[in-house]
């Protein structure tokens, strides 16, 4: 890590050793922050602190293994952020997973395992961010939801109860905190290129790029973006909102 400027704001992107999270994590850095980068394994996350500051000479990447779903070990990383940088601007809670079957054959681990990892996480990060940004007087909060939490879909009951929680307790949030300057939104991606979609079979992509006005999958860029946009001076009158970013295959 290079020697710290404190004057340069700070993010922390969680679920960042690929994906979304890592081209979040990118475009922060361009936009000129300094970043904490979150995965649950040590190997991937140290590796997508080095490629960033591989392609950005002056970048300030802090690598933490960090599970989600470990509420201590949240509240641990968010003071190590602080002790590192002293201030803490963005959080961008973007770790999730799928545990994709129809109702009947999920497990009740099935259940579980995806309500920690994308609802409780957003409660414990957004709880230890939102000390020290009641303190600044300013802060943003984005969590990444996904379009099937407006329309359903068939097989994700878990993921659509836990996106649809993130976006529930997002509004709730940003009534509790307007009056300190801290904001917060979701952004809602549709059908992006990552690992998670990579799974579906040629056939079930050709089917649902089929579906999408804009005639293609969404890049992780194209969330990334957005989730800058909510980051910036130029998102500060917005509260408490849903971003879609989803080609149009919802409207
Ligand atoms: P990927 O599966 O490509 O990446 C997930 C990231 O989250 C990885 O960096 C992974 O790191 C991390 N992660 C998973 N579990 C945990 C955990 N318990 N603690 C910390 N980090 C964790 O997913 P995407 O990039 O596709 O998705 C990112 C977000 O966008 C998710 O919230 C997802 O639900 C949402 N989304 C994605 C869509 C898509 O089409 N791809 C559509 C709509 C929403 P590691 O495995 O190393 O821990």
């Amino acid at each position: 890590m290079q020697h710290s400027n404190n004057t340069k704001p700070v993010a922390l992107i969680t679920g960042a050793s690929r994906g979304i999270g890592f081209e979040i994590a990118r475009h922060f850095i361009a936009a000129g922050y300094r970043i904490a980068i979150c995965g649950t394994r040590t190997e991937t996350i140290t590796a997508a602190a080095n490629d960033l500051s591989k392609e950005y000479a002056d970048a300030e990447v802090l690598p933490l293994t960090v599970n989600v779903t470990d509420n201590n070990a949240i509240v641990a990383m968010i003071k190590d952020i602080i002790s590192n940088y002293n201030r803490l601007d963005v959080l961008v809670n973007n770790a999730g997973i799928t545990r994709d079957k129809l109702i009947m054959r999920m497990k009740d681990d099935d259940w579980q395992a995806v309500i920690d990892t994308n609802l409780s996480s957003v409660f414990y990060a957004a709880k230890a961010a939102i000390r020290p940004m009641m303190r600044a007087r300013f802060g943003r909060i984005i969590n990444i939801s996904s379009v099937v939490a407006s329309t359903g879909n068939a097989g994700q009951v878990n993921y659509c109860a836990s996106k649809g929680g993130v976006e529930a307790m997002s509004r709730a949030l940003a009534r509790e905190v307007a009056s300190r300057g801290i904001t917060i939104n979701s952004v809602a991606p549709g059908f992006i290129e990552t690992d998670m979609t990579d799974d579906l079979s040629a056939e079930a992509k050709k089917k649902l790029i089929s579906d999408i006005p804009l005639q293609r999958m969404g890049k992780p860029a194209d969330i990334a973006a957005a989730v800058l946009f909510l980051a910036s001076e130029n998102a500060a009158y917005i509260t408490g909102q849903v971003l879609h970013v989803n080609g149009g295959m919802s409207m």
